[in-house]
């Protein structure tokens, strides 16, 4: 009698144990899916971890349904690193198997699937294919247990499992969006036809055309057109794909054929993102590294000698990018392969098509936005004989199946979103490809210009070894930032809104000379809060402790933690009062601001409002780089990796906003941030300029800052981290609690704080309520606990996991969500 453990995507803190039927006693191995009854009536995608002899006791064994695959999905290593990031960020290997594998990879009961209308494939089916498709045709979409019903059970998800491999079926109606051919055909207006009158023109002429009045009506909507047309810029224009187009209008193809012919819109080919088949045959060679670059890559090669891990600590385009392109290149003609990580939001095109220029068909892209039949593309590539030999991802990228890691990579290694906050695990990006590289016997370099202070620690004590880049390529000086006292300015009434009349002025001589302007504003909407004069009185969230933010364009309040979003009132519920005033600049507020200043200026506004498709968010970048735009403001969004020739200027306007936040990484990540939006300037040719607007010039972090020196604030801040015992000098861990009510939770955040208490004594700080306490209508209490560097984690996991269970199971409590958040960011 032969059984399988196997893990569930399921939040359960053991695996389980099925009995593998006759036939497949000797096809099973750990690393392949099978489909396992669970609960009621219910059955779920299960990973086998173990195949045994050991007949479990005391409970009725159940068998597998099926087995999906004739070879493992699971790299042996893989496991092992399931289970790592399982232990160590104290959540079970289910929630870890829900975030690697893709959806298309864990089919269960309430999956839905759909027949992909764009499939293109020649494959064969099978007869049991061709009834289940036909079965399908003509529906929206069908869960995976009415499926079983209709077909009497049987091999059912075996065939649904192929038909997805095959591309035939997809998952659901949202993921089919995202699957969709290599390229599209979209629609634009013509160049002369972007004009404001002839577009009245053409519309009051078509009166009597009412499919090609509706379709070019939608057209405008859909590409943004009013903007575009606002700003005379047809870079602007929104993509717009023709057949989404034709059914959004409910018009015909016809109807826009016709205005094809008549020279009003326009076709042509567009590229979208999926997985780039066909060989790339055009790549360019490596350029030549400059003398400090090639001593930098000698070096990094000497260090791993010695070290796992090794930190390129490079100022601002000092040509990082072109040092691990070399990197690449050597650990590709060893024969391995390559994990490139990047935060979310640098991976934009022009990182990926310099190194496609490079590479080619063998680097693959893995990003947040790929649709889900991409990720299982990759993922079977990466199980297959020609893997990509570069994988260029987002955190998640870690989970991928690598036969030869040699090198991982970690862009902009500093960076907090490589930390997942929700759901479970919630891990690490950088710590994780640490071990995943040594897991693989692979090295791990990461890079940054402004390092975070546990790395330069883990340097510093000799953990990880350290290689410097300190000029900026094509030796441009590292830009001059200019200190703005606003807090005098202000009281002298001499600002205008967020502008001192410094920023101003080289704004204004910046844009004279044909340069660009990067502004810095750490806030989106319109006005970040809203107060009433007579009362006082501010908009809330109704589900969260938030206020809520005014945004112009919409003509709404929205809160930022939840999307709640309600009618900006005309008078103070409260007292009636009618005078609501605005307070603070966000970034679409200074757009307006910049419009009405420099009216000629062509501007564009780079937050999450105005980049909610991956299209819109590129369209913004090239515009700024084809120079279509002069001006480009944004939050953090802009701070990042973005390489652009032509800035001469970039203005911080509220850099308090950063550094007076509650939490002991403000300096840090205030440093990080304006470092990183400075090094934006003066890439290329001559030196830049940042001016830089604080109510706080005296403080040392302004001056550390102002001269570009890492090593004063890594001194100033170790000092304050020992001081009061923060990382690096203990480990964190968060113990968060949320219930809807409130007193249920203040009673058992009391009590949690009690039972921590008896096992680790004063290293348990609180409960608090942190700054938001309430989002989503769930109230949160937060338990800090300090553990000293050495201390034994397992011991520590636990206690925590024991009191978590313990707490958990009163009655009161039932209903309550305790979870941990190790080595917070
Ligand atoms: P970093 O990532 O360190 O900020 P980048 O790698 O983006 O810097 O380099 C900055 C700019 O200098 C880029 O436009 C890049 O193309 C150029 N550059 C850097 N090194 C070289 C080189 N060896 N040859 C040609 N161009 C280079
Ligand atoms: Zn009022
Ligand atoms: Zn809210």
């Amino acid at each position: 009698m032969r059984f399988v453990d196997v893990i569930l995507p399921l939040p359960l803190q053991s695996v389980y144990t099925y009995i593998l039927p006759e036939e497949w006693q000797n096809a099973v191995m750990p690393g392949f899916r099978v489909i396992v009854p669970f609960g009621v009536r219910k059955f779920y995608t299960a990973v086998v971890a173990e195949v045994h002899e050991r007949q479990p006791e005391g409970y009725v064994v159940k068998a597998v349904y099926e087995v999906l695959d004739t070879a493992p999905v699971l790299l042996p290593f893989q496991l092992t690193f399931w289970r790592w990031l399982a232990d160590y960020n104290l959540c079970t290997v289910g929630d870890v198997y829900k975030a690697a594998l893709p959806s298309g990879m864990k089919l269960e009961s309430e999956s839905r699937v759909v027949l992909n209308d764009e499939f293109t494939g020649s494959e064969v089916l099978t007869e049991r294919e061709q009834q289940l498709v036909s079965l399908l045709s003509g529906r929206k979409d069908a869960s995976l247990t009415q499926l079983q019903k209709e077909c009497g059970g049987g091999k059912v998800l075996r065939v649904v499992n192929s038909l997805l491999d095959k591309g035939v079926l997809c998952m659901d109606e949202k993921l089919r969006h995202g699957y969709r051919p290599r390229t599209e055909t979209h629609i634009r207006l013509t160049p002369s036809f972007f004009k404001e009158d002839r577009l009245h023109e053409v519309l009051d002429d078509l009166k009597r055309a009412v499919r090609q009045q509706s379709l070019l009506l939608k057209y405008l909507e859909l590409s943004d057109a009013g903007a575009a047309l606002r700003l005379q810029n047809p870079g602007l224009l929104a993509e717009v794909s023709r057949k989404k187009l034709v059914e959004a209008a409910g018009s015909s193809m016809q109807a826009c054929r016709v205005l094809e012919s008549k020279g009003i819109l326009e076709s042509y080919p567009y590229e979208t993102g999926r997985l780039r088949s066909t060989e790339v045959t055009d790549t360019v060679g490596l350029s030549p590294l400059s003398e400090e670059q090639q001593r930098a890559y000698l070096q990094i090669g000497e260090t791993f000698k010695r070290y796992p891990v090794c930190l390129l600590h490079g100022v601002t385009s000092s040509g990082k990018t072109e040092v691990y392109i070399h990197l690449i290149n050597r650990i590709m003609a060893e024969g391995r392969q390559v994990l490139y990580l990047v935060p979310e939001i640098v991976l934009t095109t022009q990182l990926t098509d310099r190194l496609y220029r490079v590479f080619g068909s063998r680097m693959g892209v893995y990003h947040s936005k790929c649709s889900d039949a991409e990720r299982v593309e990759i993922w079977q590539k990466q199980l297959s004989d020609h893997p990509y030999d570069i994988i260029v991802g987002v955190r998640s990228s870690v989970f991928l199946p690598f036969r030869r890691l040699g090198l991982v990579i970690v862009d902009e290694e500093h960076e907090q979103s490589y930390k997942q906050q929700d759901p479970a695990p919630r891990y690490h990006a950088r710590n994780s490809a640490i071990v995943l590289a040594r897991l693989c016997g692979a090295h791990t370099l990461l890079g940054t210009a402004t390092p975070a202070l546990e790395t330069y620690h883990n340097v510093s004590t000799g953990k990880y070894g350290l290689v410097k880049l300190t000029g900026r390529y094509g030796n441009v000086r590292l830009p001059e930032v200019e200190v703005v006292d606003i807090r005098e300015l202000q009281h002298k009434r001499r600002m205008h809104g967020p502008f001192s009349p410094r920023l101003l002025e080289v704004m204004r001589m910046a844009l004279e000379n044909k340069e660009q302007v990067i502004l810095f504003q750490n806030r989106r909407g319109y006005a970040p809060m809203i107060e009433c004069r007579a009362c006082g009185w501010v908009p809330k969230c109704k589900n969260c402790d938030v206020s809520l933010t005014y945004h112009k364009g919409l003509n709404k309040m929205t809160c930022h933690y939840c999307g709640f979003t309600c009618q900006m009132p005309t008078q103070c519920p409260a007292c009636e009062g009618e005078e609501l005033m605005q307070l603070g600049f966000g970034t679409e507020k200074i757009e307006a601001l910049v419009h009405e200043i420099f009216p000629h200026v062509s501007v564009a506004r780079m937050d999450l409002d105005t980049t909610r498709s991956r299209s819109a968010y590129e369209r913004i970048l090239r515009g700024f780089q084809e120079g279509k735009t002069d001006v480009l403001i944004g939050t953090q969004m802009v701070t990042k990796g973005l390489d652009f020739d032509r800035v001469s200027v970039v203005g911080i306007l509220n850099a308090d906003a950063m550094f007076n936040l509650p939490d002991f990484r403000s300096y840090e990540r205030a440093f990080q941030l304006m470092a990183q939006v400075a090094g934006r300037a003066g890439r290329r040719s001559r030196q830049g300029l940042v001016v830089l607007q604080t109510k706080s010039p005296e403080l040392a972090l302004v001056s550390q800052v102002r001269e570009h020196d890492y090593a004063g604030l890594y001194t100033q801040q170790m000092e304050e981290r020992q001081m009061f015992t923060f990382p690096p000098f203990c480990r964190l861990i968060y113990v968060y609690m949320k219930h809807r009510q409130v007193d249920t939770l203040d009673r058992l955040a009391a009590e949690a704080g009690v039972r921590l208490r008896a096992v680790f004594g004063s290293r348990i700080l609180g409960p608090d309520a942190p700054p938001v306490s309430r989002i989503q209508l769930l109230y949160i209490r937060k338990i800090v606990i300090k553990v000293e560097p050495g201390a034994s984690l397992s011991l520590v996991r636990g206690h925590l996991l024991r009191i978590r269970e313990e707490l958990l199971a009163h009655p009161d409590y039932r209903s309550a969500q305790i979870y941990f958040d190790v080595d917070p960011v």
